[in-house]
């Protein structure tokens, strides 16, 4: 069986003591393939340096929302916006990007949505000129994101990470060319909505996602997550869709290999 983690934060210190030892267990399970997305700038080349040192694992680049004002000098943004695109541009030559971002719109903090919005334009802009795909951060700004999605033309697609929401939602990011970051949302019985989402969904939209260390599965509240939990993940999907465990996992690794342009 080959697993893929669309998006794990697989360079963030919790892993310094023992990534080399948890890849080679994650490779026992059958997770093969893994993504590391981009957060900022100065975090880029740690993520590169990981994905060199390993088979099978590449990186996207990008500024994820909650590191944009930590960023940011606020009298300057103009200059920030142009600065970052330039950095986003020449890092994109490496070996290892097969993406932009993470980047996208969070209603849930303190940063100014418009401000939001522009840095989201810039990750847009460059996806639009490089035809890369996009791994995109949302949370409760799904409207805004249609808007500023449909500005662009984004011939690579995408992803939605970390999806939770109705069928609805999912089906119009779908119709969009982007897919479904599934990940340990669907283990919680409580997230009716989003497991009543992933039923229905086509196969060929869904890409598995840990977004470890975060997003611990049910039951393991307050623990480390590690991408060896994808196996898990790909379990609860396979039982909620009444799918073989061999279907799921078959179908999501073609689906992140698809979308990343990953030949092997
Ligand atoms: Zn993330």
């Amino acid at each position: 069986m080959l697993l893929f983690d669309s998006h794990c934060h697989f360079d963030f210190e919790a892993f310094d003591n023992d990534r080399e030892s948890l890849w080679h267990a994650c490779n026992k399970r059958g997770v093969r393939y893994l993504i590391i997305p981009g957060v900022a700038p100065e975090q880029w080349q740690k993520a590169d340096d990981v994905a060199r040192a390993y088979n099978n694992i590449y990186i996207g680049v990008g500024l994820h929302p909650w590191w944009v004002e930590k960023m940011l000098a606020p009298e300057n943004i103009e200059n920030y916006l142009a600065d970052i695109k330039t950095k986003l541009s020449a890092n994109i030559s490496l070996e290892k990007c097969v993406a932009v971002g993470e980047c996208g719109l969070d209603a849930f903090i303190e940063t100014p949505m418009q401000l939001q919005q522009q840095v989201l334009d810039v990750h847009l802009q460059l996806a639009q000129e490089i035809a890369m795909p996009l791994i995109i951060h949302c949370r409760k700004g799904h409207n805004e994101l249609f808007v500023q999605l449909s500005k662009y033309n984004l011939p690579a697609g995408g992803v939605i990470h970390a999806f939770s929401g109705s069928y609805e939602l999912a089906a119009r990011y779908w119709s969009m060319g982007f897919r479904l970051g599934i990940g340990g949302t669907i283990t919680y019985e409580r997230a009716n909505k989003t497991r009543e989402a992933v039923k229905k969904l086509p196969l060929e939209s869904l890409l598995l996602e840990t977004d470890a260390p975060d997003m611990p599965l049910q039951g393991r509240q307050g623990q480390r997550n590690t991408p060896e939990s994808i196996s898990d993940i790909a379990h609860t999907l396979a039982e909620l869709r009444y799918e073989s465990l061999e279907k799921i996992a078959t179908q999501t690794t073609l689906n992140s290999k698809t979308l990343f342009k990953i030949k092997h």
